[in-house]
């Protein structure tokens, strides 16, 4: 026999875990979601620091505006966000985030410390802690140059089911390692590092001319990659394509080196794949997969970034223009490889 329930509003921390089962996977999640707010906050350098492949510790410190105190509480609590007001302000967006979702969500399923300064006094910096959202957050006075310093410990350490699905400390690690490669390569200007069990991985520089910005990516995918593939840069109908994509001789087994920007944020489109793939059709092996860095540069107002909670699709204005300039600018790139450079070769 059914019994029925009376309909109650679910209390925050229950809303908050359940929305965090849509934003925070994994380690790689909250890497992800917390370097997005240090590229928003107009960082200049971020640092990100893990331990135990980050469901021990994860660490994002940057050098952003910062948060004032009064609104500490706020940015731990869901829906809040300082980046959009308005409707207008979300159709036009710029930045990375705009759900206010992220720092609740994380913050219900973890230990979570934050702790930011606005002003350029080092001595003027504010400290709020929430563990699982148990309690109302707490703030008091913390020492931080101008910038903010996010730590979160215990991943899960609340919600058991969701621990369970953690892999070993390498799997998680090898995935945070790629969120922060997607978004190093998304912004040259900012100087990043990567540590992991008190070992330095990454340390990158800002690149600031076109030969920093490659060793940049050799930093990223290996000496290799460029040496095997081709520099682009083709604008047209007021679209902008440049990056390097791989020579078909060397196609990978597995699409695990295809990294593709929208005004500088990371998509996984299939609009997109398939223009791509259109591309190589003729000269790739069948199973074979491109490598390629690409960014596409558009007008913000003919691209709709608010499709998914993650943010990795989007919908462009007209999809066919888009198509086509990109199959287009990569099919003649590819027609000009030389013959013997150009024949498929599962290598
Ligand atoms: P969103 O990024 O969608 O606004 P978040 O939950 O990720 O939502 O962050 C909430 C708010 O906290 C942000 O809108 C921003 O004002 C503030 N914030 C978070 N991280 C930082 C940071 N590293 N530097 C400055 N402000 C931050
Ligand atoms: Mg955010």
């Amino acid at each position: 026999m059914t019994q029925t329930r009376r309909i109650q509003i679910l209390n925050p921390r229950l809303a908050n875990q359940i929305a965090a089962g849509e934003v925070v996977e994994r380690p790689s999640s909250v890497v992800k979601e917390l370097i997005e707010n240090a590229i928003d906050a107009g960082s200049q350098r971020i640092e990100v620091e893990l331990e135990g492949g980050g469901a021990r510790l994860i660490k994002v410190r940057d050098d952003g505006g910062g948060i004032a105190e009064d609104d500490l509480p706020l940015a731990l609590s869901r829906h809040a966000t300082s980046k959009i007001e308005s409707l207008e302000d979300l159709e036009g967006v710029a930045s990375l985030g705009f759900r206010g979702e992220a720092l609740a969500s994380i913050s219900s399923v973890s230990r979570l410390e934050l702790v930011s300064n606005t002003a350029d006094n080092p001595a003027a910096g504010w400290r709020v802690v929430a563990e699982g959202r148990q309690m109302e957050p707490r703030v008091s006075p913390a020492p931080h140059p101008r910038g903010t310093s996010v730590a979160v410990r215990d991943l899960f350490f609340n919600t058991p089911a969701r621990r369970k699905f953690l892999r070993t400390e390498k799997t998680e690690f090898a995935h945070v390692e790629e969120a922060f490669r997607r978004l190093a390569l998304s912004r040259y200007d900012i100087g990043w590092t990567l540590r992991h069990n008190q070992k330095t991985l990454h340390q990158l520089r800002p690149a600031t001319d076109a030969a920093a910005g490659e060793r940049r990516v050799s930093a990223l995918l290996g000496g290799k990659f460029l040496d095997n593939a081709l520099h682009l840069d083709i604008e047209a109908s007021g679209l902008r394509l440049w990056g390097w994509v791989g020579l078909p001789t060397h196609s990978r087994a597995q699409a695990d080196q295809q990294y593709f920007f929208v005004n500088g944020r990371v998509v996984r489109d299939r609009l997109v794949a398939h223009a791509i793939r259109q591309a190589y059709r003729d000269v790739l092996f069948h199973g074979r997969q491109p490598v390629f860095v690409l960014y596409l540069e558009l007008d913000p107002a003919v691209v709709d970034v608010n499709v998914h909670p993650t943010k990795h699709e989007v919908r462009f204005r007209d999809g066919r223009l888009v198509h086509d300039f990109l199959f287009s600018s990569l099919h003649r790139a590819l027609a000009e490889v030389r013959p013997n450079e150009a024949r498929p070769n599962a290598g």
